[in-house]
């Protein structure tokens, strides 16, 4: 076919993605060095302007479950206990916001600190610009703050800086648990030790009398005449060697502990006696665990042997076999759960490196282990050796195929809305699970010319990189285990927001526009040859919003053009046209969060099958209620008369040929299962019942798919209409059996 003659330039760029006659030509210019960005994100520009969950606190002493605080939020605290109500409060409401505004700009700007520092200095930097009283004010507001630690930026560090803090925080709480347990069995144990020695007669020689009364009484007794009273018919040992070498050796194990650093740490050492549980491999944090299983395991036998002394309820007869044959393979998840979990944060540029290889046999080998993975590029143009445009193929999919190994906590999320799923990252570094918590930090992506913050929410809202979570001891389902967490307007294909703009007789106007995964293509300048900027004279009514042109048939598809909505510099509204290549891959990106929407029971094929099953059900039972009502309003029928009425009917429907496609309507419980293959094809009745609205609106394929689908087959696909669509022998098979 001669393209260049009969198509117009925009068709012919969306479907080979160049643009005919070079990169300027009749209305058409490729995008590179435009600056264009989704319209959607025109109000973001200036984003230390706009109050949102950055930069964040991570607070001092924080617990597992409230670690980090927004700025906004202490902000607002600080405000509603200092500034007055009503209009008297108004300056200093807004001077507080002010000096928010300044904070946000400087740890963007890279600035790092303390809340009260980065305070201080704002309030300092407002106050050389306003006045001496105001930085009086603000430094006296930032005396109410009710948490300090370091504030944080969404930058590239900030999940591993955001996650580290959480972890030391659950570590902390179990610290607390372990050294109250630790110390309590020690004074157990020593205290029998030491009733022993002094019912012993060593512990009655006249020194070690003389050691037991305190000091300012030691001058008025004969030490040496009460040995002799008291030393009278008292035991060598009063504990037989087994159970005194037992005691000694479980408190020594006990004592020596190297899991948990004692809350104040001790004169005499730096803390390096003590293990570290950081890593940023899996291979060094795998290693480490098996090098210290043997300790491990020693110390979880001592704590085993010291509550059974403690309490007086250890046999020799029935303990020591058991003790005796304990080893790391008698460890259970109780007795990982009082330890520290190991952590590892792989930096973004090592997800690949050969230590990093067995990250999934980690996490399915139920190590105690949470693993942080970064992802930095989503939009990686190589599935390898296809040359096909691809996107996020590994990190994408990297935390589905972990929740499909089960056992374990996954947790996907743009880094951007960490801070909204806070809840989430406590619940999976307090599981007994390995936990995996895998995202997207937006500041990582190449030639984004967004700020980190937007990069990330942009992959979120697009789809390219949905929320989720997922907990395997959560519930027996899916239900209870998996979570879609707060994507924008789950239940859909693609968020949708109202576009404000001024059009060309600058009258206001809007229009609903979808964020898809184009969209969040066209913020990367890598990718620009997949876009071509078209000029407002050349825009058609061929032309189609992408997502719109994603819900065509394949027939109806192929004669439209889509393009996204973008703006300038100026903010002025222009359209591009999205190549084939790109489509595809939001097709991709459409179909895989459609299948997250399943897991989380949005448009559950199952059950939308199982209620079209049930409505059948139901209506077949409705038939013998209705079917009487008739006969016994009317004369009664004769015999052999319902055979004759039933014999007219069959003659008044109309006869079909095999070579037609047509779907028996009256008999359909409407599953919807064809309208979700193609809703311009297939739709409903006035009764709700569905029929072929329209056979030119997609392709035979689509009607085999469909007669398969239908849960009554109904719906007869007849004979292909084009003799040149592909793969028609395989089809025909297919559809045989429905013809
Ligand atoms: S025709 Fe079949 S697939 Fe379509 S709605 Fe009816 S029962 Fe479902």
């Amino acid at each position: 076919m001669d393209m260049q003659a009969k198509q117009p330039d925009p068709l012919i760029f969306h479907l080979t993605g160049k643009v005919p006659g070079g990169p300027r030509s009749n209305g058409l210019r490729a995008i590179d060095g435009l600056d264009l960005r989704p319209a959607l994100l025109a109000p973001y520009r200036d984003l230390g302007a706009i109050r949102h969950d950055f930069p964040v606190l991570l607070v001092e002493g924080g617990s597992a479950t409230g670690f980090a605080q927004p700025l906004s939020g202490l902000v607002d605290a600080v405000l509603k206990d200092v500034a007055p109500r009503g209009i008297e409060g108004e300056r200093l409401r807004r001077h507080g916001l002010q000096l928010e505004r300044e904070i946000r700009r400087s740890v963007d700007a890279g600035g790092t600190g303390t809340l009260a520092e980065l305070w201080n200095a704002a309030a300092a930097q407002l106050g050389a610009r306003e006045g001496e009283t105001l930085e009086k004010v603000l430094s006296h507001a930032g005396g109410a703050l009710r948490a300090d630690g370091e504030l944080l930026g969404c930058s590239h560090d900030m999940p591993a800086r955001l996650i580290t803090h959480a972890w030391k925080a659950g570590q902390r709480a179990k610290a607390r648990q372990f050294h109250a347990d630790l110390s309590r069995l020690v004074l157990k144990l020593s205290d029998i030790l030491r009733a022993a020695f002094s019912h012993s007669q060593a512990g009655r020689q006249p020194q070690a009398l003389k050691a037991s009364v305190g000091g300012p009484h030691q001058d008025a007794f004969d030490f040496d005449a009460l040995s002799r009273i008291v030393g009278k018919g008292a035991p060598r040992d009063e504990l037989p060697a087994a159970r005194r070498e037992r005691l000694v050796r479980t408190l020594g194990v006990l004592e020596s502990q190297r899991y948990y650093a004692p809350a104040e740490p001790e004169p005499s050492g730096d803390g390096s006696e003590y293990f570290d549980f950081r890593f940023d491999n899996c291979a060094a944090a795998a290693q480490s665990f098996a090098k210290r299983l043997g300790d491990l395991t020693e110390l979880v036998k001592a704590l085993g042997v010291a509550e059974l002394e403690a309490s007086g309820r250890y046999v020799e007869a029935e303990h020591d076999l058991f003790f005796d044959a304990f080893d790391a393979h008698s460890l259970s998840a109780d007795d990982l759960a009082r330890f520290p979990d190991y952590l590892v944060c792989i930096p973004a540029d090592r997800n690949d490196a050969p230590e990093n290889a067995n990250l999934m046999g980690m996490l399915s080998s139920g190590l105690p282990v949470k693993v942080l993975v970064q992802t930095s590029d989503l939009l990686e143009d190589a599935s390898i050796g296809t040359g096909r445009f691809a996107f996020g193929v590994r990190s994408a999919r990297l935390a589905t195929t972990a929740m499909g190994l089960g056992g374990m906590f996954v947790l996907q999320s743009a880094s951007a809305n960490l801070i909204a799923l806070q809840a989430q990252i406590s619940r999976g570094l307090a599981s007994r699970e390995p936990a995996l918590f895998s995202v997207f930090a937006g500041s990582a992506q190449p030639a984004s010319q967004l700020p980190p913050y937007l990069t990330a929410a942009a992959a979120m809202q697009s789809r390219a990189f949905p929320a989720f979570s997922y907990d395997a001891a959560a519930g027996a389902n899916w239900a209870a285990r998996f979570s879609l967490e707060n994507n924008p307007q789950r239940d859909d294909d693609w968020s949708v927001e109202t576009l404000p703009y001024f059009d060309a007789a600058l009258q206001r106007a809007s229009e609903r526009c979808a964020f898809t995964f184009a969209d969040f293509v066209l913020c990367d300048s890598r990718h620009a040859r997949h876009f071509a900027l078209v000029a407002p004279e050349r825009w058609s009514a061929d032309m189609l919003p992408a997502a719109d042109w994603l819900a065509l048939g394949e027939g109806e598809a192929a004669k439209r053009i889509p393009y996204l909505l973008a703006v300038d510099d100026d903010d002025a509204l222009q359209r591009v046209v999205v190549d084939a290549r790109l489509m595809q891959a939001t097709r991709r990106c459409l179909l895989l969060w459609r299948r997250l929407q399943e897991h989380g029971g949005v448009h559950d094929s199952h059950a939308e099958r199982l209620l079209a099953v049930e409505k059948a059900a139901w209506a077949a039972e409705q038939q013998p209620a209705q079917a009487p009502a008739p006969v016994a309003a009317g004369p009664a029928v004769p015999a052999g008369a319902a055979a004759a009425a039933d014999a007219v009917v069959a003659a008044e429907a109309p006869a079909h040929s095999p070579d037609e496609a047509w779907i028996e309507t009256a008999r359909c419980p409407s599953c919807n299962e064809c309208q979700l293959i193609n809703d311009r094809m297939f739709t409903y009745d006035e009764r709700k019942q569905a029929y072929i609205k329209d056979i030119t609106a997609g392709t035979y394929r689509q009607l085999v798919e469909a007669a398969e689908s239908c849960q009554v087959a109904i719906i007869h696909p007849g004979k292909p209409r084009d003799p040149n669509e592909p793969g028609l022998a395989e089809l025909l098979e297919r559809a045989a059996p429905f013809r």
